[in-house]
Formats: C-alpha cells, sequence, structure tokens
C-alpha cells in the first residue's frame, strides 16, 4: 500500500488551563496524499491553527501518530524537526510575519541560508520567485515600505524558496482586500497545479470552494471531509520540485551562516545604538581600568626596582635609629666613624662606605640656600642610580685625599645658577668651606628621595673633617664578599655592632629584602585594584546578559519566523552570542585604546607615573571580554535557541 504524505491518527492537542487542561485536538484522524489541495474551515478556536501548526512540525500533539512520508514525528528532536520544516514545509501566515530589518530579497533568501544554500544561487532565486510573484521592482524595500498584498506575496515567495513541496497557508487572505486576496490564491492554486500539495486554513467558505477537498472542523474534532466537485482536480503528475540542490562543503556553509548571524547581529546593534553604546560602556571603564592598573603598577614596580637595581644584592646598609622613620635617628650619635672601619677589618665584608649628613647654607655670589650635605663614598653615585648631566664624580683619589669637590644636584643649581653661568668648575661656599663644582646630577624622575630642597654630594672623608665636629655617621653602606651569604652576613654585622654598643641602637636593611618587599607590595597593590577593576567587569557582564534578555525578548516573534522556516536551535544560539560577543569584544577594543590614550596623556603630562603596558595584559583583557561575551551572552542565547515556535509566532 503507499503511504499518503500525511498521515494523522488519534492526534490529540492538550493545553494546560489552570489546574485540568483544555483540549484543542481531539482525536483528529486523516490522511492527505502528495498533490491534494485541502481546505480546512471552521468557526474561530475550532482548532484549525493548531491542526496547522501540528502538520508544519512546528507544534507536536500531546498524544496520537502523526507520519509524514510514512515517517513518524513524534520521536524527532528540535532539530530534526526543524530539517524537515526546512526540506518539505513552506508556510504562509494571515500576519505575513516578514523580518522588518531585512528587505524583501533578504526575507526570501533567508529559508535557504539555513538549507546551506550557496549565496549567488541563493540571491538568484529569490529574485526569480520575487519576479515570478510580480515583485520584480520592489526586492530592495522593507515590509515597511510594501502593502499587505505585496508582503503576503514575499511570504508566498518565502515559503517557495526551499522549494517546499507542501504549503502550509492559515487565513492567507485574512488581512487582505478582496483583490489581493483573490490575487493570492490565484497564486495558490498555480502552485498546487505544479504538483505541490497545498492545505489552506480559513473561515471564508468562498475561499474554500477552491479547493478539492473541504474539511470541517469543529470543537477540535473532523465534522466533515468532502471532496470538492466544483473545483477542477487535477492529478499531481510529478511533485513538481526541481532537482535536489547540490551537496555544499559544511565548513562553508557554516561559514554563510555564521555571515548571516554575524550580519543580524550588527543589524540588531545598529538598531539599538544607545542601548547597546550604553551597555558597552560597563565593559569599557572595566577593559580599561584593568587595562591601565596592571600598566600603572609594573609602571611603578619597574621604576623602583631600577632605582635600587645599583646597589646589588649583595649590600647592607647600617643606619641609626630603631627603624625606618625613627625620627629621633637624627640625634642618635651612636653610629661612629670607628664603627665602620672595624666592620671592615671584618672577613666577610669587602668594602665599607659611610654616608654623613650635614646641613649647611651654601653661596654663590649674591645667591644663597640651605642645602643638605651629604658625605658618601665614590660607590655611592652608581648605587644610588644618580646619572649625571654634566661634569663627572669624584673618584676613591678624592675620597682619600679628602678633597674639597662637590657634586650638586638639579635643585641646587636652580638655586644658585638660574642665570644660566654654567656651574662645573664654580667654587661655592657652604659655610666656610669652599667646594668645587665637579659635576651635577640630574633631577629625579619622582620615585624615592624626590625632593624640593638642594643637596650635595662631596667625600664622607672631607665633610668629616670640615663640617661634622663628631665623628657620628647618618648610615654605612656595607658590601658583603661574594661567597658570603647576605642572611649570614646581616646576623653577624648585628651581633658586632650590638656588641660594640651594648644595645640595638641601628637597624640593617638588606638590599635583596628591599627589592621582595618592593616586589610584593606592588603586587598585592596592582593585584587588588585589579580585582576591583575585574568586579566592575562583571558588573559590565551582567549589564549585557540584561540587554540580551531584553533583546531576545524583543525578538520573540523573530525567532519564531525563523524557526519556522527552518532555523536550527545552534543558529538561534549562535546569533545572540554573537550579539553579546560583539557588544564586549567592541567595548574591549575601545577600553585597550582609552587606556592607552590614558597612558600616553599620562607620560605627557606627568613625569611621577610610568606605564608598561605588556602584550599579555592585552591579549588577556581582549580575551577576557570575549569570555564575558560568551559567559554573560550565553544563557539569554540559550533561552532564544529553547523557544517554542508557536508560542514564538504567537507573540506579537
Ligand atoms: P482557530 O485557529 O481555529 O481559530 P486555534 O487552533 O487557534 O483555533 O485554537 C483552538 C483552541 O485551542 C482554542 O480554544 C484556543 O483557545 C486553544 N488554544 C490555542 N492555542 C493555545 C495556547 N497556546 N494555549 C492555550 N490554549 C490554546
Ligand atoms: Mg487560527
Amino acid at each position: 500500500m503507499v503511504q499518503p504524505l500525511i498521515a494523522l491518527s488519534g492526534i490529540r492537542r492538550e493545553y494546560p488551563s489552570g489546574d485540568a487542561t483544555i483540549a484543542g485536538l481531539k482525536d483528529i484522524n486523516l490522511a492527505i496524499e502528495a498533490g491534494e489541495m485541502v481546505a480546512i474551515v471552521g468557526a474561530s478556536g475550532s482548532g484549525k491553527s493548531t491542526l496547522m501548526n501540528i502538520l508544519g512540525c512546528l507544534d507536536q500533539p500531546t498524544s496520537g501518530s502523526y507520519r509524514f512520508s510514512g515517517r513518524e514525528t513524534a520521536s524527532l528532536n528540535a532539530d530534526e524537526l526543524a530539517a524537515l520544516r526546512r526540506e518539505h514545509f513552506g508556510f504562509i501566515f494571515q500576519r505575513y510575519h516578514l523580518l522588518n530589518e531585512l528587505t524583501a530579497l533578504g526575507n526570501v533568501e533567508m529559508p535557504a541560508i539555513y538549507a546551506n544554500r550557496n549565496r549567488n544561487e541563493r540571491g538568484a532565486r529569490a529574485a526569480a520567485l520575487l519576479s515570478r510573484l510580480g515583485m520584480a521592482d520592489r526586492t530592495h524595500h522593507r515590509p515597511g515600505q510594501l502593502s499587505g498584498g505585496q508582503q503576503q506575496r514575499v511570504s508566498i515567495a518565502r515559503a517557495l524558496m526551499n522549494n517546499a513541496n507542501v504549503i502550509l497557508a492559515d487565513e492567507p487572505t485574512g488581512a487582505l482586500d478582496k483583490y489581493s486576496g483573490e490575487d493570492v490564491l490565484r497564486i495558490l492554486d498555480e502552485l498546487h497545479a505544479e504538483g505541490r500539495t497545498v492545505v489552506i486554513v480559513t473561515h471564508d467558505m468562498s475561499v474554500a470552494s477552491r479547493a478539492s477537498r473541504i474539511i470541517e472542523i469543529s470543537d477540535g474534532e473532523i465534522v466533515s471531509d468532502s471532496t470538492n466537485d466544483r473545483a477542477s482536480t487535477r492529478p499531481a503528475v510529478s511533485d513538481g520540485r526541481e532537482p535536489a540542490q547540490s551537496g555544499r562543503s559544511s565548513l562553508a556553509a557554516w561559514l554563510d551562516r555564521f555571515r548571516e548571524a554575524f550580519r543580524m547581529a550588527l543589524l540588531a546593534m545598529q538598531a539599538h545604538k544607545l542601548r547597546t553604546f550604553l551597555t558597552m560602556l560597563g565593559i569599557i571603564i572595566g577593559i580599561a581600568s584593568v587595562v591601565s592598573v596592571v600598566a600603572l603598577g609594573q609602571g611603578s614596580q619597574q621604576r623602583v626596582l631600577a632605582d635600587i637595581s645599583g646597589l646589588g644584592t649583595n649590600t647592607l646598609e647600617i643606619f641609626a635609629g630603631k627603624d625606618f622613620g625613627d625620627t629621633r635617628s637624627s640625634k642618635i650619635t651612636t653610629l661612629v666613624v670607628s664603627d665602620a672601619t672595624e666592620l671592615a677589618k671584618q672577613p666577610y665584608i669587602a668594602a665599607v662606605t659611610p654616608t654623613v649628613s650635614t646641613s649647611s647654607t651654601i653661596r654663590f655670589g649674591a645667591k644663597e640656600a640651605s642645602a643638605l650635605t651629604n658625605g658618601v663614598g665614590d660607590r655611592y653615585f652608581s648605587a644610588a642610580g644618580m646619572k649625571l648631566s654634566e661634569g663627572r664624580f669624584f673618584d676613591a683619589t678624592s675620597v682619600r685625599k679628602v678633597a674639597q669637590e662637590v657634586v650638586i644636584d638639579a635643585n641646587t643649581r636652580t638655586a644658585l645658577f638660574a642665570d644660566g653661568t654654567s656651574p662645573v668648575g664654580q667654587v661655592i661656599l657652604a659655610g666656610k668651606v669652599p667646594l668645587r663644582i665637579i659635576g651635577v646630577v640630574q633631577a629625579r624622575q619622582g620615585g624615592f628621595g624626590s625632593n624640593q630642597n638642594p643637596s650635595l654630594y662631596l667625600p664622607y672623608t672631607t665633610v668629616q673633617a670640615r663640617f661634622v665636629g663628631s665623628h657620628s655617621l647618618r648610615s654605612i653602606t656595607v658590601r658583603i664578599n661574594d661567597d658570603v651569604a647576605t642572611t649570614l652576613a646581616e646576623q653577624d654585622v648585628t651581633r658586632f655592632l650590638m656588641q660594640r654598643h651594648g644595645r640595638k641602637d641601628f637597624f640593617i636593611l638588606n638590599t635583596d629584602d628591599i627589592r621582595k618587599t618592593i616586589t610584593s607590595t606592588t603586587q598585592t597593590m596592582t593585584l587588588l585594584i585589579a580585582a576591583i577593576a575585574v568586579i566592575s567587569l562583571i558588573v559590565g557582564g551582567i549589564g549585557v546578559m540584561n540587554i540580551m534578555l531584553v533583546s531576545v525578548s524583543e525578538r520573540v516573534s523573530e525567532i519564531g519566523v525563523r524557526m519556522a522556516v527552518g532555523a536550527r536551535q545552534g543558529d538561534i544560539l549562535q546569533q545572540f552570542l554573537i550579539e553579546a560577543m560583539l557588544v564586549c569584544l567592541i567595548g574591549g577594543v575601545l577600553g585597550i585604546a582609552i587606556a592607552l590614550g590614558f597612558g600616553a596623556a599620562l607620560s605627557m603630562f606627568s613625569t611621577s607615573f610610568s606605564v608598561v603596558y605588556s602584550t599579555a595584559s592585552i591579549v588577556a583583557a581582549f580575551l577576557c571580554s570575549s569570555l564575558i561575551g560568551v559567559v554573560f551572552g550565553f544563557w539569554p542565547a540559550r533561552n532564544a535557541s529553547h523557544l517554542d515556535p508557536v508560542a514564538a509566532l504567537a507573540r506579537e
């Protein structure tokens, strides 16, 4: 026995209604042969649309069996049903259900995209269908620019795009004037004549009378099924379908669908520019702050580390006082030159440099200023990372010979040589001591020890001999032999000085410790601020999720149309995910650009900060923003892809 094209048996469709259920369809048994033209008539609410949706695999019955071409549909999943719709059914709705942001051509083409037809073929076929329906000069109009009759023709062209063998028309003339309605019916007649199966739902008997078979339903049941003698019956000679489309590589097809999804995402963003931008703002601010904070952190860390890198790893610095910032340390006079000379005799010590500080009034010509006078060793300059702007530093010989040579800083130069006289070679008076300037050091770029006070650097022997009566020192810098562990040496120096002083009135800084402390402090700070920035990113992501949920709910009916023409769940998911990712990616790129601009502005207007952008942090920011798009866009996109097609279509 030949299988009928459509075979329904015992179909029941129930809708929940409060605690009970109501049946839209009750026990429908129906067979439709290929090539038939069937009209389904009945009063409003009798179940016509419900039946139509089940026939078109948009909806599934609560119970009963629906075989299409002998294949049971009950066991098919959402994507298999979508494939059936794509390949076999063309829907024509009362309200046309065209997508407003696409042109007539774009609307007609849509089913072919999901059916993986290639672009040129697709465009040509859509144009041919439109011109066959008398719409050749309207292909680039949007639905809003077309009359109802014209829109319905576009929707018929869409139904024919994938060469459907079953045309399902639910009240196709319901919204049209008599003339346009006639026109649509004539087209349906033609499609039937080509051998297609046409099912038309109507409540208008004059429309139904054009069909060869009229099925009347009432209250969910078929009450009559009659052959209409008045209509001319045309037996199906062939199924009227053109040869099957050539297969395409799945990658090319996927790329095509991706491009379509991408285009739709762009259209959606364009339609709501302000909203999209505000959503993006969260991401922009988040990414910009993460990138700049990390860059600032790395910049300041590198700067500080560069400052102390000159100290070397095997150096100890002994200060008078109890700890850093001890306010009485200047009054503690127990750290003396003999400490330094005795320490120098220890076998594990390579070199010792005492540092003395005092203040004195300096004079050059009529100019006068108060300056910090530092007595230092010849190694001090490289250890402190100082650089000359002119002249030279003094050397070990100057220290030994108690030379009256001085290296001045930029502040001293400003104070005494504002008139532009070259300082090198000049003799200034510090107190009553004449000193020859041999070098000028560059101004410090922020960091440690930058201030406005003039400072002088002269051999510590000179300061001890000519300035300070006492032999007390500010600090002693000790360089340890390379083969001795710094910590062991530190313990030994502590013990040694404790013995000499009888108590601990000094403290020791180990450059290794300083380096570690600075590194870990700046890292902790960077991490902390970055964590705050990440929180702002998460907030931005929630904003994206929120707007995507809005976007999905606004476009439910579009989703319904796409599903009706055969979009897979994955196609819908992809479309919304791309939209979320685009918002985040564009936001991320703008954020990175702003961060770079901020860094450029900062280095232009301020010398006290430095920013270091690592490629890694920028790449990470980029990945991070796409990840946010995926993570926060997924749920709304999944919601969209799991919508029920019938419910989605019903939403206006
Ligand atoms: P028709 O198209 O013949 O006017 P329908 O098929 O739309 O009628 O509806 C048949 C019956 O099923 C009606 O009583 C209607 O209220 C009910 N029905 C249809 N869709 C739903 C739904 N989504 N939820 C609840 N009831 C529904
Ligand atoms: Mg209806």
